[in-house]
């Protein structure tokens, strides 16, 4: 029997966080090693955004470079772990079964919401690796039901990650420096995000699906919500099936707390 995994947010950054001397890269580097290795890894990155969930089901996924203007180095990177076409049948299985139709994607490579920090956790590239797609234009809540219908992939030694950015304001990173101070409005929203993620109540989990309007700053901290919503997959993952009557706590904790470029939170949480 494989050990349960937890299911995890990270805060992915630039592209750039694979050289950056940054906080957060040496945390990312550290972090695998503070889990029981997963059998496979299902990722829910905020660079795949599709009219109904994917799971991409390449036995060899290509790296993506889904970036432009980046130094050269970058686009020489590559992850080539394997893909998981059953973990991929299996996750769109156990979403149908939650009635949110999924459907398998077989040539979809890996963007670098998935490979940038799975490059600094696993640099072995050794672990079998799944995507899965937001739907920007759906709500919240399905992004957490998909969590939910996925939670059972935790006990079968699957590792959960959602990949974004606590806070993302794409339009304001590049006024300020790697390493500045975090700007007050984006530490107001992240401080209100951490507060409800570690209480986790059911109050806690409504406040995060209606973040837009009970998030501080929450339309600047997130003009658009793909660097967010992996979050609520996490969440859903993280607390299963069980939340609603009270069964299941939805706390998770703070792994990691810092930013880059002033406007960037780079907090990671996780479930047990
Ligand atoms: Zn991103």
């Amino acid at each position: 029997m494989p050990t349960a995994l937890p299911s995890l947010f990270v805060s992915h950054g630039s592209p750039t966080l694979v050289m950056d001397p940054v906080p957060t890269r040496d945390f990312l580097r550290g972090l695998g090693q503070t889990m029981p290795r997963p059998t496979a890894i299902l990722c829910v990155s905020a660079h795949w955004d599709t009219a109904k969930p994917l799971l991409s089901a390449s036995p060899h996924p290509h790296t993506m470079h889904d970036f432009y203007g980046f130094p050269d180095e970058l686009y020489e990177q590559s992850y080539p772990a394997p893909g998981a076409p059953e973990l991929a049948e299996r996750g769109a299985s156990l979403l149908q079964g939650a009635q949110i139709p999924a459907e398998m994607d077989r040539r979809r490579g890996l963007d670098h919401g998935a490979w940038v920090p799975l490059s600094l956790m696993y640099p072995q590239a050794d672990i079998p690796l799944v995507q899965l797609s937001i739907q920007s234009h759906l709500t919240p809540r399905h992004h957490l039901e998909m969590g939910q219908a996925l939670a059972p992939l935790r006990q079968e030694g699957v590792l959960i990650m959602a990949s974004g950015n606590a806070t993302h304001n794409l339009r304001e990173v590049f006024s300020h420096g790697l390493d500045e101070a975090p700007a007050p409005y984006a530490k107001a929203f992240a401080d209100w995000l951490t507060a409800r993620i570690v209480t986790g109540g059911a109050d806690d989990i409504e406040a995060l699906l209606h973040y837009l309007r009970q998030g501080p700053f929450a339309p600047r901290n997130h003009p658009t919500p793909d660097h967010y919503l992996p979050l609520l997959v996490a969440l859903g993952a993280g607390i299963g099936e069980g939340n609603g009557a009270g069964t299941s706590s939805g706390a998770g904790k703070l792994l990691h707390d810092g930013y880059t470029f002033g406007v960037l939170s780079m907090a990671a949480y996780a479930w047990n």
